[in-house]
């Protein structure tokens, strides 16, 4: 049966859904457009949808007096990524699908829904480090810089040890004049 807008609605503190296509991952639309959901006929219905939801030009009647969309018309809605039909567009409907009509109603099979805000996965800084490879041409530079480095090192201490040497040389001098 019908779901009257309002009663399913979603509550003003969720995050908006979006809508894309099941076949190709287009986005067809979000839940800011929500009018209703209809459970026998399986859709939810939008009042606005994305430019790549394409109104078919063909006009259908529905014929089969087992649906409950029986002797509405509609127009196909395809999805412009990959040519599926994703819907209906109903122009003229019996009562009990008063809330549906001149809307986007779209299958819900033909749907996969990603809601705004719901992304878990984060990276800690180790993480980072951890995936983060470096080039071995990189490694190989480094380590010769570094042996540049540690040669002018022990030759700066080597220095350094012989001036310390002269110093406590003088020092003795002067302390036996
Ligand atoms: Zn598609």
């Amino acid at each position: 049966m019908e779901v009257p807008p309002g009663e399913n609605e979603k509550s003003s503190d969720d995050a908006p859904f979006v809508f894309q296509c099941a076949g190709c991952k287009t986005i067809l639309g979000d839940t800011t457009a929500w009018v209703c959901t209809n459970e026998t006929l399986k859709t939810i219905t939008l009042h606005s949808v994305s430019k790549q939801v394409k109104v078919k030009n063909d006009l259908f009647t529905c014929t089969s007096p087992s649906t409950v969309d029986f002797g509405s018309s509609y127009n196909d809605l395809m999805c412009c990524g990959c040519d599926t039909t994703i819907g209906k567009l109903y122009h003229t409907t019996n009562q009990k699908l008063d809330s549906v009509r001149g809307h986007f109603s779209l299958l819900l099979h033909k749907l996969i829904s990603y809601q705004i805000g719901s992304c878990t996965q984060t990276m800690r800084t180790s993480d980072i480090y951890e995936h983060m490879t470096l080039p071995s041409s990189f490694m190989q530079e480094m380590r010769v810089h570094m042996k540049k480095v540690q040669a002018i090192i022990v030759s700066i201490n080597s220095r350094l040890s012989s001036v310390e040497k002269c110093l406590n040389d003088d020092d003795d001098q002067r302390d036996h004049t």
